[in-house]
């Protein structure tokens, strides 16, 4: 009688340590998938990336070469969700992803400088002063960036308004947080850059825009004054200018200039075919020709990037001057986000396009994992019996009868 009970307590502690050991197999299936997702992948897809390589002068040696090439990074549109539209699963995703993928980005890439072009926010030009920010301190912590890498940020409609609700309250509490309002000139390692408040040029005259044309005419006057002082053209206007680099400007700005329509848009993170030949209206989907001619007189560019379409293009401008339409980075607004890697010098730049990963494979892995779990779980529950068990099963049921 000891003998049974013995026997039966033994049987019980190896079905509870079956049991166990099925569960732990079930919770390493979930954590495996879980850190693959979410963590794993935009490694395996970001270490795939690299800075393309760029011709350099031939005078400088291979160390003094490398180093003075700048290496920038350009993403666009990163819309973080606010308090009225947002729901708060969706601004969970999508900013986890993004923040995973800039942290990644800077720590496999070790860009110099990183560029957002605009739209930063999704509710920046309506939002509270509240509201206003908790969206700035959950942006600081998704970009948060060693020292050597620099980050600035160029205004989009999203974060003041378009033209007809842009104030100078919401500029000045973006100029607070990214020190940008009307136009920046920066220049780095040779390379200057312009960047642009895009939604200021509606050539209306109004006072945030009269004041954005003056900033922007008065760092053109600069820049060409150092391109003149560098060819040994002595200009009266241009005495007591400080002299820049006599490169061409790098034009980053939200609004791309104006083009008819995305309909000779190309590559895999174009519009899509039914948009593509919508055509663009000026001032709210582009620039209106009049700005765009204005900013290609004054800065005679060598490079454009904007963003705000969410999808890429690349267009020539009079012939000669590329833009490059960068394409959302976020979830949200595209399959396939991406971002620019520009290997620059003063006199030439080269550029390439890192995809982070798809946000359909992804699904795909969970799904995978999922169903893998069901059939786990069901021939642990012997629903599932393989065919052999299940044949043996009928011929002992056979004999009974
Ligand atoms: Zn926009």
């Amino acid at each position: 009688m000891a003998m049974m009970r013995s026997d039966l307590g033994i049987m019980k502690i190896l079905r509870l340590k079956k049991r166990g050991c099925f569960l732990l197999k079930l919770l390493c299936l979930v954590v495996l998938a879980l850190i693959f997702c979410e963590f794993l992948v935009y490694y395996v897809v970001i270490f795939q990336c690299h800075w393309p390589e760029v011709k350099i002068e031939a005078h400088r040696s291979s160390k003094q070469s490398s180093a003075s090439v700048l290496k920038a990074m350009f993403l666009s549109d990163t819309h973080l969700l606010g308090e009225i539209k947002g729901h708060w699963l969706d601004k969970l995703r999508r900013e986890w992803q993004m923040e995973r993928a800039f942290q990644t980005a800077l720590s496999l890439l070790e860009p110099d400088i990183v560029f957002i072009l605009g739209d930063v926010f999704d509710e920046g030009k309506w939002s509270s002063s509240q509201a206003w920010a908790d969206d700035v301190r959950r942006f600081q912590k998704m970009f948060r960036h060693p020292v050597r890498t620099e980050l600035m940020v160029v205004v989009g409609n999203h974060d003041i308004g378009f033209h007809y609700e842009m104030t100078t309250y919401k500029l000045k509490r973006f100029a607070k947080v990214f020190n940008f309002t009307s136009g920046k000139l920066i220049t780095r390692k040779g390379v200057n850059f312009v960047m642009v408040n895009s939604v200021a040029l509606e050539g209306d005259g109004c006072t945030v825009c009269s004041r954005a044309e003056a900033k922007l005419m008065k760092l053109s006057h600069k820049l060409n004054c150092s391109q003149q002082q560098e060819q040994n053209h002595s200009n009266k206007r241009c005495s007591g200018v400080e002299q820049l680099p006599a490169s061409e400007p790098i034009l980053l700005q939200h609004y791309p200039l104006y083009r008819r329509s995305d309909a000779e848009c190309t590559g895999e993170d174009s519009a899509l075919p039914e948009e593509k030949n919508i055509p663009f209206k000026e001032k709210y989907d582009v620039l209106s020709r009049e700005a765009s001619q204005k900013l290609l007189w004054w800065f005679h560019p060598r490079l454009i990037l904007s963003g705000h379409t969410h999808s890429a293009c690349e267009v020539l401008h009079n012939g000669k001057i590329p833009e490059i339409s960068v394409p959302s980075f976020s979830w949200r607004n595209r399959n396939n986000p991406s971002f620019i890697m520009g290997s620059i010098t003063p006199t030439d730049f080269s550029l390439y396009k890192c995809f982070l990963p798809l946000e359909s494979r992804v699904v795909t892995i969970y799904c995978i994992a999922g169903a893998l779990l069901g059939v786990l779980i069901l021939a642990h529950l012997q629903l599932l019996n393989p065919p052999f068990y299940f044949a043996q099963h009928l011929i002992r049921k056979h004999k009974a009868v």
